[in-house]
This record gives structure tokens, sequence and C-alpha cells, in this order.
């Protein structure tokens, strides 16, 4: 089928938090969405559970636990055998920010507006069709403590530092499931269950003869012909782009205490821990919905390329006391660009293939800036911000692992 007389003006590949927002901006930018996700539901990857925040103001291009140099020698180790092409890419970016002075002070800034879009976009949510997704309060930071925690204990509010700036927090798998709810209304079709195997390319685009163009998605059950295809794949986008995996750990308690807030004032959601290593950190949220009250433990810095075992977690697995045992436990990933920067547009070398992928630790609080980059940059043809742009490293996608 020729890319004129494709089905969809816009495939998908992913539906996580990524693509839903992805979708939901096309959608609303008037083209015709078609989403396809290798699971059988949506949010089957890192966007399953993580902490749910959305809190701009904290959001960098490079959080210290994303940075190698943070990791420690078998982290720097790890990195250097596994991911060559990641390091290379970011040793690069060092050089420049050498060189350009400035170059981080800017990403930082477009990073922040694309976190600020998410927090504004979680109180139009909230006040209209979505109530209940999530809560809003300032988050606080606890610079010493003994551990383990108890978050109930009075004495925390003093060793507590409330920050000014407000943050969200819910439950990411709830927005993910409204996201697909609205996409659908809004007529996006969903291919559940159907993995993206490939890409069918072609040598040249007839519009620009030195670009190749993206004829169709091959999945098992045939071809999908889209004249656009956007890949948020997470983690698998380094089908595209080299990502470093960093594993973190959630564990999650019932928590019986009054609905004042973890440290009994209405603001606080949300509390940074002293740190359990180098490149490490750990943090403790409130999170509550309709039908229950949970405390949400966090943390980890772990460059691994398969989820490691909890035992790797030992270290912040033990942080809180006074609430039995655990409801569940679950190990994500993020999959961290080698500037920390997303990395949203057009790919290099192409003339219809586009990448939103890289939100690394942040992927929630970056998803909606993300998708309204996007969608103007195809529905409108306006610029992305060179600090997200992939010709920000040269590299041409290689539609295939470096590893394989
Ligand atoms: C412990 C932890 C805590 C976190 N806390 C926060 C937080 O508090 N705030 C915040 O902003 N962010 C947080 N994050 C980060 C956030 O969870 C991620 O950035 C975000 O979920 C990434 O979303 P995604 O859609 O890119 O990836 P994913 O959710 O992984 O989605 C990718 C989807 O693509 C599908 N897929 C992959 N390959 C194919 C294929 N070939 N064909 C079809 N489908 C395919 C997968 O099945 C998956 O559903 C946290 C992450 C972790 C691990």
């Amino acid at each position: 089928m020729a890319a004129g007389a494709a089905r969809y003006d816009a495939a998908v590949v992913g539906a996580g938090v990524i693509g839903l927002t992805t979708a939901y901006a096309l959608s609303r930018a008037g083209l015709r969405v078609a989403v396809l996700e290798r699971g059988a539901e949506v949010a089957s990857g890192a966007s399953w559970m993580s902490s749910g925040q959305v809190e701009p103001e904290r959001v960098d291009h490079l959080v210290e636990y994303g940075n190698p140099l943070e990791l420690g020698i078998s982290g720097i180790a790890r990195v250097a055998s596994r991911h060559p092409h990641w390091l290379a890419l970011y040793l690069h970016y060092r050089a420049r920010t050498l060189a350009s002075p400035g170059l981080s002070e800017r990403m930082t800034a477009d990073i922040r507006a694309l976190g600020r879009c998410g927090i504004r976009t979680a109180r139009e949510w909230d006040a209209g069709r979505v109530p209940g997704v999530f809560r809003f309060g300032r988050s606080s930071i606890v610079s010493s403590c003994a551990f383990p925690v108890d978050p109930t204990d009075p004495e925390l509010l003093g060793v507590a530092t409330f920050r000014a700036h407000q943050i969200a927090t819910g439950s990411p798998r709830a927005m993910c499931v409204a996201l697909e709810q609205i996409c659908r209304e809004r007529g996006v079709d969903f291919h559940l269950q159907r993995s993206c195997e490939g890409l069918r390319v072609r040598a040249s685009s007839r519009e620009a003869p030195a670009l190749k163009l993206v004829e169709a998605i091959e999945t098992p059950s045939g071809p999908l012909h889209a004249a656009r295809v956007v890949v948020c794949t997470g983690l698998s986008a380094d089908l595209l782009f080299p990502h470093v995996p960093v594993y973190g750990l959630i564990r999650e308690y019932a928590y019986a205490g009054a609905s004042a807030g973890l440290f009994g004032t209405d603001d606080v959601l949300m509390a940074s821990l002293p740190k359990p290593a180098p490149g490490q950190h750990a943090y403790v949220c409130l999170l509550e919905t309709a039908s229950r009250r949970t405390l949400r433990l966090g943390g980890g810095a772990i460059v691994s390329p398969c989820p490691p075992p909890l035992s790797a977690f030992g270290q912040i697995a033990h942080r809180l006391k006074g609430h039995g045992e655990p409801l569940e436990d679950w190990v994500g990933c993020r999959a961290v660009s080698p500037d920390g920067a997303p990395i949203v547009g057009l790919v290099g070398g192409f003339a219809n293939l586009y990448a939103n992928c890289g939100q690394s630790f942040w992927g929630w609080t970056l998803s909606f800036g993300c998708a309204d980059v996007l969608a103007e940059l195809i529905a409108r043809d306006a610029p992305v911000p060179p600090t997200l742009d992939p010709a920000r490293w040269s590299v041409r996608a290689r539609l295939s692992r470096p590893h394989e």
C-alpha cells in the first residue's frame, strides 16, 4: 500500500504513559490515530506503577542518579561494558556542556517547562472529567532521620523542609486507564497484543529523496499502514537511540493513619529520604484513591540488562517501620537517554519516523509536555526545542539492537 493510501494518519507504538499522551495529543490535533501495544493491556511496562509524582520543579536533564559517574565503580563498569554507545554519547554531551556555557541551564529550563505543562494538565483533568486520579500538595525533603523510618512519628516534622512548589501525586495505572478511555472516545484505535516486529522501510521518499520512508509496521497479524510512525516504546526505544536501563523499587504498604498527610499537614504528600548509598535515592509518598490509602516507598538506581532481584534493593527495601508486610513489590526500569533529556522529534534520515522516549525518571511529569511538542511538530510543523531534538547527537536510527 502506498503511503498516500495509509489507513491511519499516525501509528503510535507502545501504550505506556508516553504513547497514550501522544495518541491523545495527536487525536486532539485532528489526526486519525492507531496505538499498537504488545501487552494485553495498556501500561504494561514502566508505567504500570512508578511513584506517580508530577513534580516539575525537581526534573533536571541529568538527575544525579542518572549520571553514570554517580553509580559507583561497578555501575560505571556495567555501563561501559554493556552500553558503550550510550557512554560515548554521554561523554559527548559532557564535552558539549563544557564548550557551550549555558547549555545545561537551557536544557533544565526546557525540561521544567514540559513538567509545568504536566502539572497544569493534571489540574485541568482533576477539575474536569477525571477527578480523583491526582492529589495536589507540596513535597518535603527530610535531611536526616534514623532508619527504619516511622512516617507517623511527629518528630520527623522537625527534620522536614517543605518545598514551596506544587506537586501532584496519583495512581499511574488509573491515569493510563483514564487516558485509554478518553482516546477511545476520540476515535483512536487500540491494537492490543499486537507487537511491532520491525519497520518496512523504503530507501527514499518521493517528496524528500534523501530521506527514507517507513511504509508499514510489521506485526504478527500483518502489516499496519500509517502515514507516520511514532515510537513510544520506553526502554525498547533503544532500537532507535541508546538508553541505559536504570532499575528502581516500589514497595507499597497499607496506611491506616489519618488522612492529614504524611507528616501531619494536608500539604505533604511526598518526602525524599537521605540517600541509602552513593548513586541511590529513596523517598516515601502517601497515595490516596477512593478505595485505599497506601504508603509507597521508592528508590534505587541499578543499571542492569534485566530486572534485578529484590535482594539488590536490600538497603532501600527495609526503610519503613510500623506498616507490617508490604502489600506489593514492583521493580521497574527507567530508560535514561545519554544526556538525561527526552528524545522527541523526527528521527534522523527519515521522512516519517518520530521518537518520543527517554523520559527516564520523569515520564509522568513530562508526558503531556512531550506529547504536545510532538503533536505540534506533526500537525503544524512547529520546531522542537533543540535540547529535545534527536538531531542533537547526529546519530541515525539503527533499527536493530547493537548487541543482537
Ligand atoms: C521505580 C520508579 C519510580 C518512578 N517514579 C516516577 C515518578 O514519581 N514521576 C515520574 O514522572 N516518573 C516516574 N518514573 C518514570 C516513569 O515511570 C517512566 O518514565 C514512564 O512510565 C515511561 O513511560 P513509557 O510510556 O515511555 O514507557 P513504558 O511504560 O515502558 O511503555 C512502553 C510500552 O511499549 C510497549 N512496547 C515495547 N516494545 C513494543 C513493541 N515492539 N511493539 C508494541 N509495543 C511495545 C511496552 O509493552 C509498554 O507498554 C518512575 C519509574 C520507576 C521505575
